[in-house]
């Protein structure tokens, strides 16, 4: 197995042009896992991990408002460390990647590589609509809105001669939750998940579905429900208190958004039912937060 180890943003595209089969690897958390267990067996690996600028994040300003740009080998660990205000439903979701040593390890830029429906960093990164910049050798840069980035299980919008460079998103102007349903408390894949934030600035509200359909998706039906209920009943400015019918009628809409299956690790009905609790939690915690911001 060869290994290819660049040392530039532009080697490593050219390394990606010339060698197709070549595997890239961030962390490698997923595909040293796959190679160990005689799933994956490429040609060759392209190593990415020193290209210094893939492991910074930065904060950038244009026309369209204030950004946050996260190389897609910035690790969790530093995530949550470092961007917890800003970015606060990834660095929630971040919390609950793995142990202390895949945190480390991983990154957001590998868990959109893997495309896993189950992938943490998806839910957050859906409901505050993250953009994914990528790039290749003939090409260029060009940016994917997340909800163009899933196509399937385990396939992406990313081409075979691309490579992800970083994560833009917009630093939060309200609260954010993520829930995640595991059979443990920690290292555990979802069997179920959820990311909700409120967008005062522009009176939305987005959401993320994990592990509960063939791709990571929104609940856009249910996000037009609730952001409506807010705006109609002045809640936006009153900051008065979310009623429980409003909320459980989100979580309902929530859970009809996704289309699970059964699996070893739970059921379609009890991925649905977990949704709809977990939406309407998060919605209520949210909105707990945004009353005490007043
Ligand atoms: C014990 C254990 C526990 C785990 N727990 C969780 C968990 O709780 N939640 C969760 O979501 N995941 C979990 N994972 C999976 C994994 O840690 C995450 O998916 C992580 O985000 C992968 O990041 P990485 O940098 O290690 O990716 P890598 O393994 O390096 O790469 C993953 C994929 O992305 C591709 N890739 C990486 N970087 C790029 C790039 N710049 N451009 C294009 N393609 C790229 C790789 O080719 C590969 O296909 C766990 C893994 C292990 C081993």
């Amino acid at each position: 197995m060869e290994f290819l180890q660049p040392s530039t943003w532009q080697e490593a595209l050219a390394a990606r042009a010339e060698f197709p089969d070549a595997v890239p690897v961030a962390g490698g958390t997923d595909v040293m896992v796959e190679i160990n267990f005689d799933r994956r067996r490429p040609g060759a690996l392209l190593d990415l991990t020193r290209i210094t600028e893939l492991r910074e994040w930065s904060r950038e300003s244009d026309a369209d408002g204030a950004r946050v740009r996260l190389g897609s080998g910035v690790s969790y660990t530093r995530l949550i460390a470092e961007l917890g205000d800003e970015l606060p439903g990834l660095a929630m979701a971040s919390r609950t990647v793995g142990s202390p040593q895949i945190r480390n390890r991983g990154t957001v830029g590998g868990n959109l590589g893997a495309g896993s429906p189950a992938g943490d960093s998806h839910p957050p990164l859906l409901a505050t609509d993250a953009v994914v910049e990528v790039a290749s050798a003939a090409r260029g840069t060009r940016f994917i809105p997340i909800i163009e980035f899933y196509l399937g299980v385990k396939k992406t919008a990313l081409a075979e001669d691309e490579l992800i460079a970083a994560i833009l998103l917009t630093p939060a102007s309200g609260p954010q939750q993520f829930c995640k349903i595991g059979t443990r408390n920690a290292m555990v894949i979802a069997v179920s998940a959820f990311g909700f934030a409120l967008h005062p600035a522009r009176r939305s509200v987005g959401t993320g579905i994990g592990s509960a359909a063939p791709t990571p998706r929104r609940a856009h039906e249910a996000e037009t429900f609730l952001a409506g209920e807010l705006e109609a009943a002045g809640l936006w400015d009153s900051r008065g208190p979310l009623p429980e019918s409003l909320t459980r009628e989100f979580g309902s809409r929530v859970s009809d958004a996704a289309a699970p299956i059964d699996d070893v690790r739970g059921s379609a009905a009890y991925r649905r039912r977990s949704l709809a609790v977990m939406a309407h939690r998060a919605a209520n915690w949210a909105w707990n937060d945004y009353r005490k911001a007043a």
